[in-house]
């Protein structure tokens, strides 16, 4: 019996019966390197890791900045070289120009500097299932927006296809725009739902300012609402090279 309880003890101690509470993808597009580079003095204190979706080029200043947030644990995405919306580009051009033009330039310089890239961002969240198909070749996770599983009447806890509870080996996210004027309530209503069904769900902003501003950014103080209730969920907060 008493070797029994010791046993119990022991599993408890190690977290056997811990129950997983889903996680929570922070994501954030464009260059706002100097900002993000910033906040992560507020991500380590939740213990909180982020993807950062890169558009633009990578010059040696850019390098530098994605390696100091590889290095503090973020995860790194791409969002295109030049934020070309890919289906209308695609259209045009067809599918090897975009990859060509969008996505080598910037993955090559990345693999070259040993940034580890999985995910890729689409530019205004246009996508498509051909594009899919293409990008998948070179990631194993892409996210455009919600809007295509989630109508404007439809709050985000209800909207099912915005929570992921097994990724797949490659895997298409819808993330909400947890940014501007959002409403906490919504958006702590479904990262309760993802905690309970053990799901990934995820948020998109942009720049992270000190004051709410434009309707893609987020706030210091919405972020640390956001992340102080993933902790108090017992979330796990994570970057998508993570999952
Ligand atoms: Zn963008």
């Amino acid at each position: 019996m008493k070797y029994l309880l010791l046993l119990v003890f022991l599993m408890v101690q190690f977290g056997v019966f811990a129950v997983p509470n889903g996680t929570l993808c922070l994501t954030f597009d464009d260059r706002f390197l100097d900002q993000w580079i910033k906040a992560d003095e507020i991500f380590k204190k939740y213990d909180a890791r982020a993807t950062f979706f890169i558009s633009g080029k990578i010059d040696d200043q850019t390098l530098a900045a994605l390696k100091r947030l590889q290095d503090g644990g973020h995860s790194i995405g791409l969002h295109a070289l030049n934020h070309a919306k890919m289906p209308g580009y695609v259209k045009k051009h067809g599918m090897t120009a975009y990859t060509g033009n969008e996505i080598m330039p910037q993955l090559e310089i990345c693999r070259k500097n040993a940034i580890t890239i999985r995910a890729f961002a689409y530019p205004y969240s246009q996508r498509d299932p051909d594009t899919d198909r293409e990008l998948f070749k070179n990631f194993d996770f892409l996210r455009t927006n919600c809007n295509a599983v989630k109508s404007a009447d439809v709050t985000l806890d209800k909207a099912d296809g915005c929570f992921v509870r097994n990724v797949q080996k490659k895997q298409l996210f819808y993330g909400f725009p947890a940014s501007g004027n959002f409403k906490l309530n919504e958006v702590k209503a479904a990262m309760k739902r993802a905690a309970e069904e053990n799901a990934v769900l995820v948020f998109y902003a942009h720049n992270i300012t000190e004051k709410p501003g434009k309707s893609h950014h987020i706030a210091y103080f919405q972020l640390i609402q956001i992340l102080e209730y993933a902790k108090e969920l017992q979330m796990r907060i994570s970057g998508m090279n993570e999952l």
